[in-house]
């Protein structure tokens, strides 16, 4: 292999910069030349594709979403969008690509190798939600952006003795509610993955409140309920004042954290070695702290699965 290509796909996450560095980089050292892909899918289409020398990766490992832009793109979920990508792949003389992005990027990229181009995957995203890596790139970042929110709400609410309900992102994939709600010391968290029982959440609420609390948090996942839905109830049948801050896009910016530097740093360049490896078809991921790789097939076939513990223990640690 003499030339490998790079793109960013799906929602951006901060550390991308950092794994399309390390990608690059880690190419160059071993006489590999390395092009850029711009706007995902969208740009592999359409040829948007450029060479990248040591120098175009400088000064980006500590700065969050990509330099190579991402995008969404319909055309190449069809069997004739990735016959074009393919194509100009080919034109460009690219003989393997590296995939950073998330699930549904990697459903593009195990395509792709089914097209017989050899692809891997990278996870990139702050949902936490790709089965096979026990951390996605971005995650501890969003993360440590939450916990930053949360902790300055607190102050206001603890002065103003009022209760918040903090909304975050996680559609399907409960994780960042549930590592910055532990993190916080929330009362409640709420996660698409377990039901919850608004009876419950106002009991919980009113026994705080009555052992002398005078201010409480609750966190609550954006595909679990709705924040402000959430602080309507509380407000008017626990009859508490409550706010509700719904933090959106923040959870996606900044500069990331040295976990997801490192993360990025170790898991691009792994890429570039299964690619030279002829190890192509596989995402990589890290568990136990070691770097791993699993193929498309079982990465996607995989439920993402939060860790049910560390919500039992948030459960006890907020009584
Ligand atoms: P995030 O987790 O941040 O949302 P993602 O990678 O899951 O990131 P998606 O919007 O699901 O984001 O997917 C990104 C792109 O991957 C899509 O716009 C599309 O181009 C491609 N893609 C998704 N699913 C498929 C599929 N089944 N076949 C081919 N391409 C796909």
């Amino acid at each position: 292999m003499k030339r490998i290509g790079v793109l960013t796909s799906g929602g951006d996450s901060p550390g991308m910069n950092a794994a399309i560095r390390a990608v690059v980089r880690k190419a160059i050292y071993h006489d590999i030349e390395v092009y850029g892909i711009y706007y995902g899918y969208a740009g592999l289409i359409s040829g948007n594709i450029q060479k990248l020398e040591v120098g175009s990766v400088g000064d980006i490992i500590h700065r969050g979403g990509t330099m190579l832009y991402t995008a969404r793109c319909e055309e190449f979920r069809t069997e004739e969008g990735q016959l074009k990508g393919v194509e100009q792949l080919k034109k460009f003389g690219i003989e393997g690509l590296v995939v950073i992005g998330g699930d549904g990027s990697f459903q593009g990229a195990k395509k792709l190798t089914e097209h017989g181009f050899p692809t891997v995957g990278v996870p990139g995203t702050i949902d936490n939600d790709i089965s096979g890596t026990d951390f996605t790139i971005g995650f501890d970042t969003a993360l440590n952006t939450v916990i930053d929110a949360i902790d300055k709400i607190r102050d206001t609410a603890t002065s103003h003795e009022r209760t918040y309900v903090i909304e975050v992102m996680g559609r399907d994939a409960g994780d960042i509610a549930l590592w910055s709600g532990l993190a916080d010391g929330a009362e409640t968290i709420l996660i698409p993955e377990e039901k919850y029982d608004i009876d419950d959440v106002l009991k919980r609420l009113k026994r705080g409140h009555d052992r002398g609390k005078t201010h409480s948090i609750i966190v609550v996942a954006e595909g679990a309920a709705s924040g402000v839905e959430i602080g309507k109830i509380i407000d008017e049948r626990a009859g508490l004042e409550t706010r509700v801050t719904v933090l959106g896009h923040i959870q996606r910016g900044g500069s990331p954290t040295a976990s997801d530097r490192v993360l990025a740093s170790r898991l691009g360049a792994y890429a570039v070695e299964l690619l030279l490896d002829g190890e192509a078809g596989k995402m990589v991921g890290v568990q136990k702290n070691e770097l791993v790789s699993h193929s498309f097939d079982d990465a996607l076939k995989f439920e993402h699965k939060l860790d049910i513990n560390m919500y039992n223990l948030s459960k006890e640690l907020s009584i």
